[in-house]
């Protein structure tokens, strides 16, 4: 099937073909056909890298032929840099099309001229949640034409804590819309938004409902809890040509991993919260650019990264919430690739890889760590390689070949070989020399649990370092957490993800963050005005010193009001009602 096929106009067709799309992918072909005739709703299963951004996209800028003052579709997804990649790609779109006009709002810019821009007119708004709502309560953004309403990447927006802003944004759209519903899993929460918002969609699936990418080889590999980090390198140095992502479950675990990667010579950098926008954009370019093989990231960190050809993603750590692994392992095998997820458990994290197996809908592989000499074998033939494929600049080295020769005349062909080799090579083999087997047996659960103490010890020290506060509005006030949040940013400007935990009680609310910008927040955002109320916030503070993990701070609760914010907090924490967590 071509894209003429599908039914859209001659000026998308053309500007797909600029983009060098020749075919339509499986979701184009289901979805499109059907967006551009009927006016029904429409849910569309299809993980990340299987071309959904066009499956939308470009039938909602085949409707707009006419320039006009307010939008006509609202694009919502979950993340700055999937809203920027979208609104790129839909401006692409619709490049032969002058009536189109394209604008990303976002949160962390410059708010006065996304205003601006918009009241100079856009036909396609692509936003995410928290950002839009304030352009809406602002009243800078009139939604009232607005006749096709995207989600994209739904269940990602409910994670994050966005179903109050969803609410609101779509309560202020017309009734009279269709509403594209994109996900890559359906859990019951985006199962709801379909039935609250959605009348009779045609639902298509790409791969079974919660399935993963079947192009993806899922394979685990057991190790003694204290093998890991050397586990990680046996899994890159047995892939020499690795363009990889590195996933760990802590900004301070990413960091370490990241580090010690570098330390030890390999081309690997990290992307966590705790890095600024600058700083994440650098580390973003040197991977798009491959200038750097690999990526340590954090799951939030990772949202939204569009990088086609990622050969493995390796789960150093597996996520907290399982439910992540589809979209850890669905950065890799995008645009019809095939590609790798290796997880690293150890040997009482097996019912994990149950539990995964599950939701994905496929088995994973159990495989060896790769032993020394297999390792080397595999590094050697990729130097092989490389000296065969690098080209010789015949006319810059030709002044230093008589003098090499000279200096090599005593060497048999066999011996210059081995050094040169040698000379590249010691270090590795020096290393695999001492190396030993790194697969953890049944008889070493018994080390691992000692491990997973300690493990909790150092959850507990991270944890330590988060400030808890305590604010005065809560759920009766209208405050959700996207709101909550936008008025710390607003008036810190700190990054949305340096901050921690939510809970939202029903008269008042708590908010973890680095204990570095505490003082830095309660003097900021203390008297902040939400919705015409005052926001006053206060730290809480610590009973005892080291006791309680994360979702028990309002436990430790003291001072004025500690009693009712104690059990607040307990109810919340249990409940997990509406909370957010990073
Ligand atoms: P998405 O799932 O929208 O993130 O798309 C994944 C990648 O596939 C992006 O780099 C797109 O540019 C690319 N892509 C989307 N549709 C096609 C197509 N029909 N042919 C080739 N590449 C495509």
């Amino acid at each position: 099937m071509t894209f003429n096929e599908l039914g859209l106009r001659s000026q998308v067709v053309k500007a797909v073909t600029d983009m060098g799309f020749e075919q339509p992918t499986p979701i184009q072909q289901e979805a499109i056909p059907h967006l551009l005739k009927s006016k029904s709703d429409f849910v569309g299963l299809a993980q990340t890298g299987t071309g959904k951004t066009a499956a939308f996209g470009l039938p909602l800028v085949n409707r707009i032929t006419e320039s006009r003052k307010y939008p006509t579709g609202l694009i919502i997804c979950p993340t700055r840099e999937l809203c920027l990649q979208i609104a790129k790609d839909v401006t692409n779109y619709s490049k032969h099309e002058k009536s189109v006009k394209v604008e990303a709002v976002y949160g962390g810019a410059d708010i006065q001229r996304q205003i601006k821009n918009i009241r100079n007119g856009v036909s396609i708004i692509v936003a995410t949640p928290g950002r839009l709502c304030d352009l809406i309560k602002r009243k800078a953004i009139k939604l009232d034409e607005v006749e096709v309403v995207i989600l994209d990447e739904a269940d990602e927006m409910l994670n994050m804590g966005f179903k109050e802003d969803l609410d609101f944004i779509l309560s202020a759209t017309p009734d009279e819309k269709s509403t594209w519903l994109f996900s890559a899993t359906m859990p019951k929460e985006v199962a709801r938004i379909g039935k609250t918002y959605m009348t009779d969609p045609l639902e298509v699936s790409i791969g079974n409902k919660n399935e993963g990418n079947s192009n993806i080889d899922h394979i685990y590999f057991t190790v003694k809890e204290r093998d890991r980090y050397a586990g990680l390198k046996r899994l890159i140095d047995f892939n020499p040509k690795i363009f990889g992502l590195v996933f760990c479950r802590t900004r301070r675990e990413t960091q370490q991993v990241a580090e010690k990667l570098g330390k030890e010579g390999y081309s690997a950098e990290a992307l966590h919260g705790d890095l600024s926008q600058a700083q994440r954009d650098r580390v973003m370019n040197l991977f798009r650019n491959r200038s750097i093989q690999l990526l340590v990231a954090t799951d939030v960190a990772a949202r939204g990264i569009d990088v086609d050809d990622i050969t493995h993603v390796i789960n150093y750590n597996l996520p907290d919430e399982v439910e992540n692994y589809t979209h850890r392992s669905g950065r890799t095998a995008r645009a019809g690739n095939t590609g790798e997820s290796l997880v690293l458990i150890n040997t009482r994290e097996k019912y994990k890889i149950n539990q995964i197996e599950k939701i994905i809908g496929s088995k994973f592989t159990a495989a060896e760590i790769p032993g020394p000499e297999a390792i080397c074998a595999i590094q050697l033939e990729s130097m092989i390689d490389k000296v065969k494929a690098t080209k010789v600049n015949e006319e810059e080295i030709a002044p230093f070949i008589p003098h090499i020769l000279e200096d090599l005349e005593e060497l048999s062909k066999e011996e210059v070989i081995k050094k040169f080799v040698s000379a590249e090579f010691n270090r590795f083999l020096d290393y695999y020399k001492k190396a030993g087997d790194l697969n953890a047996k049944a008889s070493d659960r018994g080390d691992d649990r000692g491990r997973d103490r300690k493990d909790r010890g150092r959850r507990r020290e991270t944890d330590a370092n988060k400030q808890r506060f305590f604010v005065s509005l809560g759920d009766k006030d209208g405050l959700n957490p996207g709101g909550l949040l936008r008025v710390i940013c607003d008036a810190t400007g700190l990054k949305s993800n340096t901050i921690g935990r939510i809970d939202i009680m029903p008269a008042f609310s708590f908010f973890d963050a680095d204990k570095a910008d505490a003082d830095k927040i309660l003097a900021q955002v203390n008297g902040a005005d939400f919705e015409g109320k005052s926001m006053n916030i206060e730290k809480t503070q610590e009973k005892s010193k080291g006791g309680g993990g994360r979702g028990r701070g309002g436990n430790r609760g003291g001072g004025r009001g500690g009693d009712r914010r104690g059990g607040g907090d307990r109810r919340g924490g249990r409940s997990g009602g509406r909370s957010r967590r990073r």
